[in-house]
């Protein structure tokens, strides 16, 4: 069953099996997405990828109860030159998802999962380094996978048709597409194709590797004017439909391991959250 917290009333939230509650919080930054996306597209991707993501745990979990809550608009990012950009400091995401934590904690629920369409290493590792201050108070109740998802290859999708060939082909030509190229604009188009502009068709390739991409200058002067990273012209529908699909069958994988506590830990953390200069300055 899905709830959402808005609805109901403390004694109801009480009342609630706490071993068997999932709280999903969804938090991701109003940001620019180049001149064919809208600044919702983390916020929207985050959205679409929790709702789809309960309905197939749903299936494995009938016993749970599933709740969800607004999403926050709020994210660390540093793409600079802009408008349409509302940008939180890293230690201020630490904060904010870290009290909010303790907050909800303190009912008693023991699953608390954080997702983030934004796939900025600084912003996922705040939330992770969150998660594990107040992991070591409660006992693992949190839990943020987005970093690993977004990071790391160890989370193997079977691929079962042509479909699934496609994603695997584009990837392999037209990779590092980091922010607004084709991945995004596909997904938008799958979520809301109302809210993508027409002269995506149009727009320059622009490329960065991944080096590159954790240095703001470079950043910012190769997007200038622009504001993508990537191939928005390789877009389709199709590809949205295949890429949010497979986005919601790993976060129930990652999910799934976690409400079990078996083989989750692989999942706690970006590839990059060891590197000092990622990190939270003042966290731990
Ligand atoms: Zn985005």
């Amino acid at each position: 069953m899905s709830r959402n917290i808005m609805e109901l009333c403390w004694t109801q939230i009480e009342e609630l099996d706490k071993e068997k509650t999932v709280m999903m919080i969804g938090i991701a930054p109003i940001e620019e997405h180049g001149r064919h996306l809208p600044t919702g597209v983390d916020v929207y991707e985050t959205k679409h990828w929790i709702e789809s993501s309960i309905t197939k745990l749903e299936n494995s979990f009938p016993e749970y109860t599933f709740l969800t809550m607004p999403m926050l608009p709020f994210g660390h990012g540093d793409i600079r030159g802009f408008v349409g950009n509302i940008h939180l400091s890293q230690k201020l995401i630490y904060q904010i998802v870290l009290e909010m934590l303790g907050g909800i904690a303190e009912w008693g629920i023991k699953n608390i999962v954080i997702i983030s369409g934004h796939a900025d290493p600084k912003h996922l590792i705040a939330i992770e380094q969150a998660c594990d201050e107040i992991n070591k108070i409660y006992q693992d109740v949190s839990f943020a996978p987005m970093g690993a998802i977004f990071s790391q290859d160890n989370i193997t999708l079977d691929f079962k048709d042509d479909s699934n060939q496609l994603v695997k082909e584009k990837l392999g030509k037209y990779p590092n597409d980091f922010h607004g190229g084709w991945i995004e604009t596909s997904n938008m188009l799958d979520i809301c194709p109302g809210l993508v502009n027409d002269n995506y068709g149009n727009l320059p390739d622009i490329s960065i590797n991944e080096m590159e991409m954790i240095q703001p200058e470079i950043v910012s002067s190769k997007i200038k004017g622009q504001g993508h990273i990537g191939y928005p012209k390789e877009s389709t529908m199709e590809l949205g439909q295949v890429l949010n699909e497979n986005m919601a069958e790993r976060i129930k994988i990652c999910v799934e391991a976690y409400l079990i506590r078996k083989d989750y830990k692989k999942y706690l953390h970006h590839k990059l959250y060891n590197i000092p200069a990622l990190k939270v300055q003042g966290g731990k």
